[in-house]
């Protein structure tokens, strides 16, 4: 079975991705599973190195939008790429706006070894 670490790696690690095409998260939301059954959505891609993600759970400590105390905030800001639903696109066809940013990320982590778990959000 796949663990909580696979899962976050699945649906949010792409480190070797150089050139985003305007249809990048249609192909990589259908090619990474978040479009069975329903269409995720929204979701952001990490374009940086797994370690340098994984580094992350022991930089800033902040809350999480839940209210857990398990978030970490990048001291960098990373290349991401936002996937959002459009509106009107309706399963299964699951047609997604694709943005790049340059931001800090904000992921949860959990377990032992301590690694990022959930994708809290970027500011
Ligand atoms: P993601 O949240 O990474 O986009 P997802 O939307 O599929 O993925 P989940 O399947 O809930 O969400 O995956 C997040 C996992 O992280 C869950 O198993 C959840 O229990 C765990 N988790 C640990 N800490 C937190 C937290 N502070 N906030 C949210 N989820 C957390």
């Amino acid at each position: 079975k796949e663990s909580q670490a696979e899962k976050f790696q699945r649906q949010h690690m792409d480190p070797d991705t150089s050139t985003i095409t305007a249809s990048y998260c249609n192909e990589m939301m259908k090619r990474r599973n978040m479009t069975v059954g329903q269409c995720k959505p929204v979701n952001t891609f990490i374009h940086e190195p797994l370690p340098d993600v994984q580094a992350v759970c022991f930089q800033r400590n902040v809350p999480c939008k839940n209210g857990q105390p398990n978030c970490y905030q990048s001291n960098s800001k990373m290349r991401i790429t936002d996937c959002r639903l459009k509106k009107g696109s309706k399963y299964p066809k699951c047609d997604y706006e694709t943005q790049q940013l340059h931001k800090s990320i904000i992921v949860a982590c959990e377990g032992n070894p301590y690694v990022p778990v959930h994708f809290d959000g970027s500011v």
